[in-house]
């Protein structure tokens, strides 16, 4: 089960003065497993892209196919799609409204039209599942809990309708490292126990290098890459892509340059340090 992209255009406010072609003939495979980063310009498309996974905006030009969901069939079941791909936008923790966080976790689930036994059996698994204390946080106002809790339970929120496929916008905008990699953490956990295709926007490329299995680079709409991180990281022209190379890629490159044959393959500070005790201690002073 894999999600199929064909040929994928879109044009905003088409027809007007003001029209913008935001795609422009994507096409991509998307296959069970993945962790699939996706990076590039800001307004290079990615997030028109990401919007058409779950139906916030409706195919006009090509063909998309989510597990069994086909989106051009003659009445596509945009209602199954929103449940199947769990969208967690940029800042989620905006999105909270509810007057407790139990009800803000159960407002999807409420929505599926499930029953309160299984929506309160959600909301408590999620809420666990995403490392909080039902019992101590459940009653609180989402308005007085910390900001990472707060980033947790809007995850919590998206999980709790069990999507098959987790979508995420720059889960770690405006983390310390700390937080960056404990959002990182719970991301690695709910891929290995509930959504196994992850697919996330992310402008970090030491994330990109530490986490995705692979990398799809947009620029103007299109797709200019797709293969492994350390593949993207090797190419020239990353810059034109207004992309950088991660930190150890950098330490990597600088070592080649003084001689170090370091495989093209490390571009994590895990292997580049495994690269340093494999060399004799001689040779590096
Ligand atoms: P990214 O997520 O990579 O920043 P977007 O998908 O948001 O890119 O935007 C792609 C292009 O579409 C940009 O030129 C942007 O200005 C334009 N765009 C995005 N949303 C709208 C909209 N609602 N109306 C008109 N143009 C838009």
């Amino acid at each position: 089960m894999s999600i199929v992209v064909k040929n994928l255009s879109f044009t905003y406010s088409k027809g007007s003065a003001f029209e913008k072609k935001a795609l422009d003939d994507v096409s991509i495979t998307v296959n069970d497993g993945d962790f699939l980063a996706i990076v590039g310009h800001t307004g290079s498309g990615k997030s028109t892209f990401l919007q058409h996974l779950n139906g916030l905006i409706k195919l006009t030009e090509g063909e998309i196919k989510v597990l069994d969901i086909d989106l051009n069939a003659r009445r596509p079941d945009y209602k199954k799609l929103r449940f199947t791909v769990g969208m967690v936008f940029q800042y989620p923790e905006y999105q909270l409204f509810d007057e407790t966080v139990a009800k803000d976790v159960g407002f999807g689930p409420r929505n599926m039209k499930l029953d309160a036994e299984e929506i309160d059996k959600r909301v408590k698994e999620t809420i666990s599942l995403v490392g909080l204390d039902y019992a101590e946080i459940s009653e609180k106002s989402p308005f007085e809990i910390s900001g990472g809790q707060k980033r947790r339970v809007a995850i919590a929120g998206v999980l709790a309708m069990k999507p098959k496929v987790l979508v995420l916008d720059e889960p770690t905008a405006g983390l310390d490292p700390l937080g960056k990699r404990e959002i990182m953490k719970l991301v690695l956990k709910l891929k290995e126990n509930t959504c196994p295709t992850v697919i996330m926007v992310t402008h970090d490329m030491d994330i990109v290098a530490s986490y995705a299995s692979r990398v799809a680079a947009f620029n103007k709409g299109k797709i200019v890459f797709d293969g492994k991180p350390y593949e993207l990281f090797a190419k020239e022209d990353l810059k034109e892509y207004g992309l950088d190379v991660p930190a150890a890629v950098s330490i990597a490159n600088d070592l080649r340059k003084a001689g170090f044959d370091v495989p093209v393959e490390a571009i994590t500070p895990e292997a580049i340090a495994d690269f340093s005790l494999s060399v004799s201690p001689e040779v590096l002073v």
